[in-house]
């Protein structure tokens, strides 16, 4: 009889999953079909999305303090042992680092999506588009899935359903449903790597940028800092050192939190009042749109240092070195990149992905309670565990023979 093998969700993890697995398949005659099931109209679609088009694939700098979770102990060699450069070009796609981040060669999305589409197409695994899989239930040996199409009966099924960040693309939570059903337990979920809303934010300064240092205050102490870039929004903040920051965010959201922005972060403070004092000694006056971006010397002049004299240099550093912005929130599930939270990674394998609690039940990717910071981490993350499934099946199927 074929072994079906059915897996819920083709994003990244599940992609990753069904080349893998498609292609062992077929190197060895083994009789076994693989059938993607994707509730969406077609694979694939947050992959599309993935680092503004341009898809960051992975990190040279993969420890663990750049993940989230709460039992991470266990999947450290399974991520840093995964070569995701190695990966895509055994099928065909190139890649290239700038920085620590690894993207395609192409800096498309679209290249990664169409060599892992192109790889399922070669080793025959099919898929099924708009099918949302509404239930599992076990009965003997088989997983039955009950969906808005029909029922399907399997040997094997794996979970790749992504968690509750993002809905628009297809991860709505319900793979949390199925493996809450099945026995599993799930930790709540909180979105991360999400824009942050300021009281009261100054919609003049939208679209500014300022590279930076910045800080998040949590009652006035420091909780962790970022350096990089920031945008100013309609609503408040983001870019990238924001969404880092997001990630504490929730910790302490029962405190008055602060962002910190740092915008002349290469002055020491000491430093910066004696070249601000020497300015004074030369001109007279202080322009603070020769030193910062004009919008936000602005705004820091009109709303602050007016109040102040401008001689006042103490004030003045502090205004350019910790201008501080109340957060009223993030800007949800619905704007986050990931979600912290998910299915408790201590019911599963370490190195198989298969469920503790019911054989021949997998689960990988964002489902897992398993976030990573902005970075490639999140993507690093699902196909390596897309792989191991992969792998993994593949080995109880030949143990099947
Ligand atoms: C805008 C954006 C940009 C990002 N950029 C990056 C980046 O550059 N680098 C990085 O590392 N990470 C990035 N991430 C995060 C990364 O995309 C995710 O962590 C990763 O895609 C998770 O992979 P996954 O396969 O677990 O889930 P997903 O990719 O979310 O895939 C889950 C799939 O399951 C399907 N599904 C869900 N429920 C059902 C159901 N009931 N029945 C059938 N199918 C179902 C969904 O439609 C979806 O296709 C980004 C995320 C977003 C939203």
């Amino acid at each position: 009889m074929t072994k079906q093998i059915m897996i819920i969700g083709g994003g990244s993890c599940g992609l990753v999953c069904g080349a893998v697995l498609g292609r062992f398949i077929a190197e060895s005659d083994l009789d076994a079909q693989v059938i993607i099931l994707e509730k969406k109209e077609k694979l694939g679609k947050k992959l599309l999305a993935t680092g503004n088009g341009r898809c960051n694939l992975s990190n040279r700098d993969l420890s663990m303090n750049h993940y989230e979770g709460h039992d991470l102990s266990t999947l450290e060699s399974l991520i840093q042992n995964f070569d995701v450069q190695t990966f895509f070009e055994e099928l065909g796609l190139w890649s290239k680092y700038q920085g620590d981040l690894l993207y395609p060669q192409s800096e498309q999305a679209v290249s990664v999506h169409e060599c892992l589409l192109r790889t399922l197409n070669k080793y025959h695994v099919s898929s099924i588009c708009e099918c949302d899989v509404e239930s599992i239930v076990k009965k003997k040996e088989k997983y039955h899935l009950y969906t808005n199409q029909k029922e399907f009966i399997c040997d094997y099924v794996v979970l790749s359903m992504g968690g509750d960040a993002a809905s628009q693309f297809g991860s709505d939570g319900s793979g949390f449903k199925l493996l809450k059903a099945l026995g599993h337990h799930i930790y709540p979920t909180v979105p991360s790597l999400v824009q942050l809303v300021c009281r009261n934010m100054d919609k003049r300064l939208k679209g500014v940028r300022i590279h930076g240092t910045f800080k998040l205050y949590a009652a006035q102490k420091e909780v962790h800092q970022e350096k990089g870039e920031i945008l100013f929004t309609e609503y408040g903040l983001s870019g990238i050192s924001i969404l880092q920051l997001s990630r504490y965010y929730q910790q302490y959201s029962d405190q008055k939190i602060e962002i910190g922005i740092d915008a002349v972060d290469q002055y020491e403070p000491s430093q910066l009042k004696e070249k601000l004092k020497w300015q004074l000694q030369q001109n007279g006056e202080l322009q603070l749109n020769g030193i910062i971006h004009q919008k936000y010397a602005n705004y820091l002049e009109n709303g602050r240092i007016k109040e102040y004299s401008y001689k006042d240099l103490n004030t003045i550093v502090q205004l350019l070195k910790d201008y501080r912005f109340e957060i009223m929130g993030t800007k949800g599930k619905e704007s986050a990149q990931v979600c912290i939270g998910g299915a408790d990674v201590s019911e599963f394998n370490n190195e198989t992905f298969e469920s503790k609690l019911s054989a021949h039940l997998y689960a990988g990717g964002e489902i897992l309670d398993v976030a990573g910071d902005c970075g490639g981490y999140n993507l690093h993350f699902a196909f390596a565990s897309g792989n191991a499934i992969a792998k993994a099946i593949y080995q109880s199927l030949l143990m099947e023979v």
